[in-house]
Formats: C-alpha cells, structure tokens, sequence
C-alpha cells in the first residue's frame, strides 16, 4: 500500500509517497505554486520515479497554501500541523519549527508526539520570506542556491534597516551603486531576514531543540544567521522542503491504516 502526500505552496509544490513502512519511495519538487501547473508536473515526476499513477495510491493529503483547489485529495489539513508532523518524524526531538516559505514565516511548537501546538505567523507581508530573497537574488543577478554560497564570503555584512520589501530593494540598489561586494550585500539580507524571523520567534518563545523547515532553510546563509541571532543551534533535515508533503503523506497513511483496520 502507498500513500501520497502533496505541498501545494505560494512558491512551489512538493510531492512525497510513502510505503506502509513510512519509508519514501518517491519525492518531487516543482518550483511552481499554486494556480500553476506545478502540481501536475511534480505529482508526474513523482509518479514515474515510484512506477504507478492514481491507482497505486491508498489515500491522498494536500497540505499548503492551493489545498483546497486539488480535487484529487481525500483530505485537506492546515500546513502547520503537516510541518509539525512531518518534522517530527525526520527529528523526533525537534520542539520549535522555524518554517519559512515563499510568502510567510511560521514558527511552530511541536509536542512530543508530533501534534502542533501555539504557533505565531507573518503571512501579511513578504519580508523575510522565500519572496524577499527571490527578489533580492534578481537584482543581485543571481540564483537563491546561491546566496549561501556568496554569503560565505562575506567580509563585512552590509546594514539593511527597511524591513518592507520595496525599500530594502532600494538599499540593495544604493549598497551595489555605492561599490559594496555583493557578499556583504547577500549577508545582510540574511542578517535583515534572521533578525525578523527571530522576532517573531521570540514572541512564541524558544524551547530546544530547534529545526528549520520549508524551502528557504536550503540557504545555509539565512540559517547561520538566525543561529547566530536566536543564540541557539539550529537542525535542519535532508531534503527539507518536502517537510509539509511528508507530514501529508503521514496523515494519508494514518488514514488508510483507518480504513483498513474498518474492512
Ligand atoms: P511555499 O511552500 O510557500 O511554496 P517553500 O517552502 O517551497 O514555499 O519555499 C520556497 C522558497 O524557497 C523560495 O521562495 C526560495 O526563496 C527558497 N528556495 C528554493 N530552493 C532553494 C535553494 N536551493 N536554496 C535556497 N533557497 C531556496
């Protein structure tokens, strides 16, 4: 029996399949959120690594930002409860999730089974988000894979005050015409995103041992800094922005064990 769990973000849609046993068979990410094609295009790649379609799939869970538009799901659930169980799977003694996606900051608590607990969010704004470094990565002339690498070489990160993303642009814009290295500049953002995201992780309070998930925690840049600002390590999982899709796909297989147990 398998089971599927899909990630449909603002930014990107992501597809985890599990066997009974909780193990992976297949995973895929399309960086194309939702209203887009990106969820055909991942649910496709994934399919063809695991070697069946629809009829291969016990029960469904969609989870993110386009749950309620893909029909194919047996059942839809909130992302925050997705990424609670999905990263208590990958790191059973995880507390506070720090996930930041392409259009929100979330930081969640986490109990010791897995269940959500509190959690506090930025969803009104696109700063600090997977957003703000796609478009700071667009002026920079560079991909945000490669933010943590420029980041790295940074020497003397760069202030950046405004917090609303037009403006920060702007500073960018004056920091490049004023002959500052694009290093210092992609390490101040970094430090700009640590410093909001801490805030609002502040605000639920800090218990170890501390995780990031979703698709910006792939910027070793952003996760140094926000170490360095929460003065706490910070794990992060392989493959770590099929979080979501994971706790989907865990949710889905708690179902069909349901279902089975029913016949
Ligand atoms: P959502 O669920 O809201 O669609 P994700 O959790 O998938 O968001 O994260 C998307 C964000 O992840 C993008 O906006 C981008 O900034 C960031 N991202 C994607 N791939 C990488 C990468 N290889 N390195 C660094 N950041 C990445």
């Amino acid at each position: 029996m398998h089971v599927l769990g899909i990630d449909i973000g603002s930014t990107a849609s992501k597809v985890a399949i599990l066997d009974e046993g909780k193990n992976l068979v297949a995973t895929a990410v399309c960086s194309l959120g939702t209203g887009t094609s990106g969820a055909r295009r991942a649910l496709d790649d994934a399919f063809s690594q695991a070697g069946f379609g629809w009829e291969g799939v016990a029960r469904t869970v969609a989870t993110g930002y386009g749950r309620q538009r893909f029909e194919q799901a047996d059942k839809q659930m909130s992302e925050l409860s997705c990424h609670a169980r999905g990263m208590h799977h990958l790191l059973g003694d995880a507390r506070t999730v720090i996930d930041i996606g392409g259009q929100d900051v979330k930081v969640l608590r986490v109990g010791d089974d897995g269940m959500l607990g509190n959690f506090v969010m930025n969803e009104k704004c696109a700063a600090g988000t997977g957003r703000f470094l796609d478009v700071m990565a667009q002026v920079l002339e560079t991909e945000v894979a490669q933010l943590e690498v420029l980041d790295a070489a940074a020497a003397r990160p760069v202030e950046i005050s405004s917090t609303c993303t037009v403006f920060a642009e702007s500073e960018v814009i004056s920091h490049l015409s004023a002959g500052e290295s694009i290093p210092d500049i992609v390490a101040g953002i970094h430090v700009s995103v640590a410093k909001r995201t801490a805030g609002l992780a502040r605000r639920l309070g800090v218990v170890e041992r501390v995780a990031m998930s979703g698709g910006v925690a792939q910027n070793g840049g952003v996760v140094r800094a926000l170490s360095r600002e929460l003065d706490v390590p910070i794990a992060v999982p392989d493959r770590v922005q099929l979080t979501g899709a994971l706790g989907a796909a865990l949710y889905a297989l708690d179902g069909a064990m349901r279902d089975r147990s029913r016949c």
